[in-house]
């Protein structure tokens, strides 16, 4: 696709792709290649990716290349964000947050207002009843996004036909990994991460399992190579939702050759859990059943 430009960003391989940004210092910096010659052009030639807290950038002369300027373009997409006082405009407390309420029977409430915390969740009064927000808090506390959805305090499960984004008529927000921001606790930093598809199943997951961070992409579409490559260096374990037998695409397969794509381009350990696949009755397959669902049931079962 970069056939008719001279000078290209180096493509992410790796650390060893990136360099100490000339302005900032930190290891953050494309540089530009001559694809011609696959040399670097001069040090001084490139991008710092922290662009809103850096913002340095020099692009080779117009001169050289006059394409040059559709690239850059690409490259230099800016991300909008939301403001984060809208964070403390809900409820003060999650008491009447019905996926609060569905946790609270099965672990230490004390417990569940932790991870709500640790995850920013929110409540919002909505008309008589009350949303659970999630929001999407990207590595450097970035609001990327707010999604809502209606749980059914009692069965804890999630009313399909109610979905809602908070949209402040931005048009460059850029979603994250649900949970993202939380890879800069102390306690989390040399944790194995566990990539599920819902919100609600990374929060069980954090409450039923320990030594372990859960991320939620918000939805199987939602695997792609920008959402984790915050993840760079760290051990990633996916767990997609299961598919019924006779799916056309099955959840997995997508993840799976998701996965030897990712890890192309980013130097992180990616594999695949099959403990889903392999201890899945048919039922829960046809029900397209998640961790989440099965952690439940265990719970459940336990109680009776
Ligand atoms: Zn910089």
């Amino acid at each position: 696709m970069y056939k008719n430009y001279k000078y290209v960003l180096e493509k992410y391989s790796g650390s060893k792709s990136r360099f100490n940004c000339p302005n900032c210092k930190r290891k953050e910096f494309t540089r530009y290649k001559n694809i011609e010659t696959n040399e670097y052009l001069p040090y001084e030639y490139g991008i710092c990716n922290r662009m809103i807290k850096c913002g340095y950038k020099k692009y080779p002369s117009q001169k050289i290349n006059s394409n040059l300027e559709e690239v850059n373009h690409n490259h230099l997409e800016i991300i909008e964000y939301l403001d984060k006082k809208i964070l403390y405009k809900f409820e003060n407390s999650n008491l009447k947050n019905p996926l609060f309420i569905f946790l609270k029977l099965y672990f230490d409430e004390i417990k569940v207002q932790q991870i709500f915390e640790l995850y920013q969740v929110k409540t919002e009064k909505y008309y008589e009843n009350y949303l659970t927000v999630f929001p999407q808090l990207d590595q450097d506390f970035n609001l990327r996004a707010l999604k809502k959805m209606r749980y059914n305090s009692q069965t804890g499960k999630r009313n399909k036909s109610f979905f809602q984004w908070y949209n402040p008529n931005k048009n460059n927000l850029k979603q994250c990994l649900f949970g993202l921001h939380i890879l800069n606790e102390p306690i989390f930093l040399e944790s194995k991460i566990v990539i599920v598809e819902s919100e609600k199943t990374a929060i069980l997951g954090m409450l039923y399992f320990e030594n372990y961070l859960f991320l939620a992409t918000g939805g199987m579409m939602n695997l792609t190579l920008e959402r984790l490559e915050p993840l760079q260096g760290k051990e990633i374990i996916l767990m997609p939702d299961l598919s019924p037998i006779n799916a056309k695409k099955s959840a997995f397969d997508y993840w799976k050759n998701k996965a030897v794509r990712i890890a192309k381009e980013i130097s992180c350990s990616i594999s695949i859990s099959t403990l889903l696949e392999e201890y899945s009755s048919d039922f829960q397959k046809e029900n397209q059943y998640d961790l989440g669902d099965f952690i439940i049931e265990n719970l459940i079962n336990s109680k009776t």
